[in-house]
């Protein structure tokens, strides 16, 4: 099969008891959790009406973008979803 069809295929569980991701609570985003509004590919984040950036974890591709922009400055708490929730890549 196509590697389309294959994708077609992953299934997304929304492990609603807990957010895998958390952004740390602050005043004023930094630099990096700014930059997550535009970059993560799922818009998991979004800056709230306080200027405050605020994540939706639900939909997450789990790319780890976020992960990565925020390594250094410790903005956000990732954590792996539980066995059985986030994203089940299933091939062939
Ligand atoms: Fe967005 Fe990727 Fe972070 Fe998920 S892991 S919230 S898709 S940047």
């Amino acid at each position: 099969a196509r590697v389309e069809d294959k994708l077609f295929q992953n299934r997304y569980l929304v492990d609603a008891g807990k957010p895998h991701i958390k952004v740390r609570a602050h005043e004023t985003p930094s630099a990096a959790l700014v930059a997550l509004t535009a970059v993560c590919p799922a818009k998991c984040y979004e800056m709230n009406d306080r200027g405050q950036v605020e994540i939706t974890p639900d939909g997450c591709m789990e790319c780890g973008t976020c992960r990565i922009l925020c390594e250094a400055s410790g903005d956000i708490e990732w954590d792996y979803p539980r066995g059985g929730y986030g994203v089940l890549y299933k091939f062939g």
